[in-house]
């Protein structure tokens, strides 16, 4: 499970170095964005045949959606990705569903449920409106940059409230069985940017015959990217934060 790769191809390269050999790749999106390489990491994943969904910076790089809803920084690594978009990254990245649902029935969304382009669930109670607001089972999602996994055991059909929802936050090699009876809503963590304070490049394994969920962190060279993205003329901040993780 990949997410939230935006435009990191060192990061992206060591994540399926580490991973290994995989029955299915899915990416919860933003493919591109924020990072130097975007028409590189487009072909990455178009090799892996992965699953994807599209992100908030996929649609805001090729014109889908309005820069101006963006942060000032993100507009402009968004417009510079719409620059340098060779035609074919385009069209991939057009292509994208908001949603899928895989055959074993798992959602997988770039933001949340009920919003897979913009809305970020941080909280138990953003969880909590959104455990109404899809079916299956488990849904794997992004956006916020911050490896999670809510959980409850109330119904779709229920008035779920914050309280019915667990949070738990994980770590490289936290693993985690899945119970029947519960219902899950889990951010994959982040590929290229992460935000918890743990610059290294973040992704999960799902053993979805174990039901078991594993997370990983894995080094990257950091200075190989901020070099690049320095050179291509991208914003000092986000050029920073890659080495903090926020
Ligand atoms: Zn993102």
């Amino acid at each position: 499970m990949l997410g939230d790769i935006h435009a990191n191809l060192p990061a992206l390269h060591v994540v399926l170095e580490h991973a290994g050999k995989c029955d299915s790749w899915w990416c919860v999106g933003d493919v591109v964005g924020y990072g130097p390489f975007p028409n590189e990491c487009v072909k990455a994943i178009k090799k892996l045949r992965a699953v994807c969904v599209c992100g908030n910076h996929d649609l805001g790089a090729i014109g889908s959606i309005k820069l101006t809803d963006f942060n000032v920084d993100a507009r402009i690594a968004c417009e510079w990705t719409g620059e340098v978009l060779e035609d074919s990254s385009k069209d991939f990245l057009r292509a994208l569903p908001q949603r899928h649902t895989t055959k074993r029935g798992e959602l997988v969304v770039h933001g949340s449920p009920r919003d897979p382009v913009w809305e970020y669930i941080l909280s138990t109670k953003i969880a909590a409106l959104n455990f109404s607001a899809f079916e299956e089972n488990i849904c794997f999602h992004g956006h916020s940059h911050v490896p999670a996994i809510f959980s409850t055991r109330a119904e779709v059909k229920d008035k779920i409230s914050e309280t019915a929802v667990e949070l738990d936050s994980v770590k490289d090699g936290s693993r985690t069985v899945l119970e029947d009876g519960k219902r899950y809503l889990v951010n994959v963590g982040s590929v290229g940017q992460p935000r918890d304070g743990d610059p290294r490049a973040c992704y999960a394994i799902y053993d979805s015959d174990g039901r078991i969920l594993t997370f990983h962190r894995v080094e990257y060279p950091i200075g190989e990217v901020q070099q690049r993205m320095k050179e291509e003329g991208l914003p000092t901040f986000l050029i920073e934060r890659l080495a903090l993780g926020r």
